[in-house]
């Protein structure tokens, strides 16, 4: 059945490190609040979550997989790969994603530079003093909000941080290839994250899975809020020919966006193989 009900595992979820509004341990007892018994915690191109984990000894309300979502960029999109299950310590994903974050940094300050020419004067400023780890465009749009440059988010985007918008900064991302090599150089799986938000054709859609496939990659999510149950369903088809396995999760960064509750999103469809078999 394609309809949104409670899960026991979500494999999606942000904290402050990066764009998500809570800190850890209120994720974890949010999440156990709506009946998440086991979640990965995948913030954008950060560990952070999980090296607090690892040094403190308290009890936790759910079970946690240790994971993170990386940018990339293909057909001229922004594209995030999730990676689940890795070794937080490896030195190849430690050093990937620092550099991730020296370059997130460096971007979100090249769009301030062009908001300000815009006349939104201080954002630099605001920009320069952001605490989160991994810094994101969310945060930028947060900024905007709170000065009333923008009316909410939404808008945010769209007028000016959006794809195609007045101040975007073309994103130099590394490639998909790239970015699963250094989930699996971490011992993790490699899953290609939200396929439907991409404002991809299906030509396009099964192009990148294709290609994803062929660069290493394990699973697709294929179960996530509002997904459209028709895409699931031909999705579904395209990755049991790619011998690729699904995954789910809710993408959730704050308890006030009403309609993304952890957990809550349809069942993984039954005919694919769920990337958590090898890990839970
Ligand atoms: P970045 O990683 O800096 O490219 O920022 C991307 C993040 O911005 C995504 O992970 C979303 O959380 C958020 N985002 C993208 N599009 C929108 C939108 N239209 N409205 C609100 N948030 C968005
Ligand atoms: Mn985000
Ligand atoms: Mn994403
Ligand atoms: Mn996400």
């Amino acid at each position: 059945m394609l309809v949104a009900r409670p899960q026991t595992i979500d494999l999606h979820a942000h904290t402050r490190y990066s764009d998500g509004s809570l800190s850890v341990m209120e994720l974890l007892h949010h999440a156990r609040e709506h009946g998440v018994e086991t979640i990965a915690i995948t913030d954008h191109d950060s560990l952070g979550a999980h090296y607090e984990l690892a040094s403190q000894s308290e009890d936790l309300p759910c079970h946690v997989i240790t994971g993170l979502e990386i940018s990339t960029q293909y057909l001229n999109r922004e594209i995030h790969i999730v990676g689940l299950n890795l070794n937080i310590h490896e030195p190849g994903i430690v050093q990937f994603v620092a550099q991730q974050q020296a370059y997130r940094q460096q971007r979100l300050l090249e769009f301030a530079n062009r908001l300000e020419q815009l006349g939104m004067e201080g954002v630099v400023g605001e920009v320069e003093a952001l605490s989160a780890e991994s810094v994101t465009r969310t945060h930028l749009a947060q900024i905007m909000v709170r000065r009333g440059w923008a009316k909410d988010a939404n808008r945010a985007f769209k007028q000016y941080i959006g794809r195609k918008s007045k101040a975007y900064v073309k994103a130099k991302w590394p490639t998909i290839e790239q970015a699963v090599s250094a989930i699996r150089g971490a011992g993790g799986k490699a899953v290609l994250a939200h396929p439907g938000r991409y404002q991809l054709s299906r030509k396009q859609l099964a192009l990148m899975l294709e290609d994803f496939a062929a660069a290493g990659g394990q699973a697709v999510e294929l179960a996530y809020p509002n997904m459209d149950p028709q895409l699931a369903r031909w999705m579904t088809e395209k990755a049991l020919n790619l011998a690729l396995q699904g995954s789910q999760g809710a993408d959730f960064h704050n308890p006030e966006w009403r309609w993304v509750k952890p957990g809550f999103f349809a069942d993984l469809p039954k005919s694919i193989v769920p990337v958590w078999q090898d890990f839970l």
